[in-house]
């Protein structure tokens, strides 16, 4: 089985995580935070990612603890509308989530083992057909594939060589 080493545990991480297991890939995501959990407000699931969600067989759930959303509405300042662009339009609904619950969907449905916390990537580098991943604990992993889902300031990305980057 090929193991695919994800780098970052966030929505993307836990989501590209779900998909590789679903089809027979042996993902593994190292996470810096010692603990899985995501902060922040809500977050609309617009027709593209309730797609990916009904394709990993979620989307029932995330309706059940989101929130169907009817209407895109921009207010000014003062209430008056500005913008309101009616949703129904989409092949599947848009969904309002709150992000912790989101992620908590995602983390569930992939095995616990699957997620490796508190450990910071540093660098990769390919020897073969293997990709070796390097943390700054000293911990190294070696895997057929390296995913990069560690956000804006991604230190896979910074350590892409520019030739590599599509
Ligand atoms: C204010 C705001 C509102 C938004 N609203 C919406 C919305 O309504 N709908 C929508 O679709 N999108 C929205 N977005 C965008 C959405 O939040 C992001 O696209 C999404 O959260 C990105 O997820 P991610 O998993 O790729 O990255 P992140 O959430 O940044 O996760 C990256 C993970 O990688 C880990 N990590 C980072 N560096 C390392 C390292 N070196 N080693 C190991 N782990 C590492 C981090 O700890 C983190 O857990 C919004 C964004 C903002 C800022």
């Amino acid at each position: 089985m090929n193991k695919v080493i994800i780098i970052g545990g966030g929505i993307g991480g836990a989501a590209t995580a779900l998909a590789l297991s679903r089809a027979g890939l042996e993902p593994v995501v190292y996470e810096r935070t010692k603990k899985l959990r995501e902060v922040g407000a809500g977050i609309a699931l617009w027709a593209n990612a309730t797609h990916i969600l009904k394709n990993l067989g979620l989307l029932e759930e995330a309706k059940q603890v989101g929130y169907l959303t009817t209407n895109y509405q921009f207010n000014s300042q003062r209430g008056k509308e500005l913008v309101n662009v009616s949703l129904d339009g989409f092949e599947l609904p848009v969904v309002a989530i709150h992000r912790a619950q989101l992620h908590q969907l995602l983390w569930l449905h992939v095995p616990g083992e699957k997620f490796i916390l508190g450990e910071t990537f540093e660098r990769f580098e390919c020897k073969g057909n293997q990709v070796h991943a390097y943390f700054t604990s000293g911990l190294k992993a070696q895997g057929d594939a390296l995913i990069g889902a560690d956000g804006l300031r991604s230190q896979v990305r910074a350590n892409t060589p520019v030739a590599n980057l599509p």
